[in-house]
């Protein structure tokens, strides 16, 4: 479900006809709806309630602290990747008793920042990193919980550079090592280890991947409490489908009509890390038609926005449904398709004002006729769309707009030449 809907030939985001943010903030504008995250957030809430379940939404997928105190507000924890992403949450008034810190590089400043926050658990990524926090809190005299993360080697299909939950990955410890590191630091006094954290990767299209880890991991948890560890939680991570094309991927009630039977009775508490499913179709990136070129046999859509702006499909070869903001009656798409019916339609490709092959949004893309001046969206670009926004080519980074209902406000000032030099001086 998405509140970005064509009316009349127009393209809204909730009730804001989305031209009208263009003309008052500019373009290239980034543009979320309030109801379609929560929305999100809530159908995850409900799908899983008849386990304790906590939702940690992954701020690295849309870090603005407008929308982390939404979401806050609606009782969602955070995970966080750094120490930047704490002062994010914390900013956003987040309850730290639901914050969850992953990543394979934490430094001691990071850790000792968390610690001093009483963050939830540190998910742990080696041993080294465990040695590691287990001085530092007994350094500062801070206790904390710690979760194992463990790969559980299920095979995953997506793209190369988003997989994570195999066995030679940066990412966490195998389920054989997951024995060795709970006997070897289980019981040290200043770090509870008594979670294990599993994260697959980004991107999958099927629940399997999630039931079948879940189904590798509950005989570890089993032998680890045999052997007398405490072990409270379960932490599933992210990478839950995100709809870049319409219908293609499970809902969070199907993820949890795989997951929730298993875990039921088993006095585990689950936590969930979803970052995309929560907001990736919850925003746009509006961009306006700066010219159209014929090169050879090709047509070309130059844009106002760059890979910059938007890096997903020079990064990941990423999808985005893209299509004018106004078109005639007979061009409203029906659905987002990467095989959009060609009728009437032009062949192009999208591209940004970037000095670099990679700078593009689409290649050989059927699309309503555009011309010079018209607005352009880029859907489904919620998540990792403004986090991975850079300023190359001297690009002031794009303003971030928030809508609700039939009002919008700006969440994200576009930045200014002074801006981009502020640092230098
Ligand atoms: C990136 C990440 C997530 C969120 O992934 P999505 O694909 O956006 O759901 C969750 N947990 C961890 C540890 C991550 O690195």
């Amino acid at each position: 479900m998405d509140l970005f809907q064509y009316k009349n030939g127009r393209l809204f985001a909730e009730g804001v006809d989305v031209a009208r943010i263009a003309e008052a903030v500019g373009t290239p504008v980034y543009i979320y709806s309030k109801a379609t995250m929560l929305d999100h957030l809530k159908k995850n809430q409900t799908a899983f309630a008849a386990l304790d379940t906590v939702i940690c939404y992954s701020v690295k997928a849309c870090g603005n602290i407008h929308i982390l105190r939404l979401l806050a507000q609606a009782g969602s924890g955070f995970d966080i990747v750094s120490g930047g992403e704490l002062f994010r949450a914390r900013q956003a008034g987040a309850d730290m008793n639901k914050i969850v810190y992953a990543g394979v590089g934490k430094t001691d400043k990071e850790i000792v920042e968390a610690l001093e926050a009483g963050i939830a658990y540190f998910n742990i990524e080696s041993e080294a990193e465990l040695e590691n926090l287990i001085a530092l809190a007994k350094q500062t005299g801070k206790k904390t919980k710690a979760a194992l993360r463990v790969n559980p080697d299920v095979a995953y299909q997506t793209h190369k550079h988003i997989t994570t939950g195999v066995k030679e990955t940066k990412f966490g410890v195998d389920i054989e090592r997951a024995q060795r590191v709970f006997a070897q630091y289980g019981r040290n006094g200043a770090v509870d280890l008594c979670a294990v954290h599993v994260h697959l990767g980004s991107g999958g299209k099927t629940i399997d991947p999630y039931v079948n880890g879940v189904r590798k991991i509950l005989p570890l948890i089993d032998s680890l409490r045999d052997k007398g560890h405490r072990i409270e939680a379960l932490d599933l991570g992210g990478g839950y489908g995100a709809d870049y094309e319409t219908d293609t991927v499970p809902s969070a009630a199907d993820y949890a009509s795989g997951i929730v039977p298993l875990l039921k009775d088993k006095w585990l508490k689950l936590i969930l890390e979803p970052g995309k499913s929560i907001v990736a179709n919850a925003g746009i990136m509006l961009t306006r038609t700066l010219y159209k070129k014929q090169g050879g046999s090709k047509t070309f859509v130059i844009v106002d926005a760059g890979m910059n702006d938007l890096i997903r499909p020079c990064l990941y070869e990423a999808f985005h449904f893209i299509w004018p903001a106004a078109v005639a009656e007979g061009f409203i798409p029906k659905k987002r398709t990467q095989d959009y019916p060609a009728d009437g339609l032009e062949t192009v490709d999208v591209v940004g004002p970037i000095c670099e092959g990679t700078d593009y949004f689409a290649k050989g893309r059927p699309l309503p006729p555009v011309e010079r001046g018209d607005l352009i969206a880029i859907f489904t670009a919620g998540a990792y769309g403004y986090t991975m926004a850079g300023t190359y080519n001297a690009r002031p980074l794009a303003a971030e707009v928030l809508v609700d209902g039939d009002t919008f406000s700006v969440i994200r000032r576009r930045q200014t030449y002074d801006d981009l030099v502020a640092h230098e001086k």
